[in-house]
């Protein structure tokens, strides 16, 4: 039986890699509660939710203003 350990409430899952983050040290977005890696969201410059008003592309689209 695989090993499951229920730490939901320190660990969550980087939207942009898919890797464990830690709930207390990546940034979430605010718009869809995404965890990221700190790394993860410097390299995407943002949530990397499509559509997200946090994504880069959503920032393009509001004329790059930040
Ligand atoms: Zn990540
Ligand atoms: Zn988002």
């Amino acid at each position: 039986m695989p090993e499951v350990t229920e730490t939901a409430d320190e660990i969550a899952q980087c939207g942009y890699c898919t890797g464990d983050v830690s709930r207390t040290a990546g940034p979430r977005c605010d718009q869809c509660a995404v965890f990221h890696h700190v790394d993860c969201w410097n390299e995407f410059t943002g949530c990397v939710t499509y559509g997200c008003s946090n994504s880069p592309d959503m920032k393009k689209f509001q004329g790059g203003a930040i």
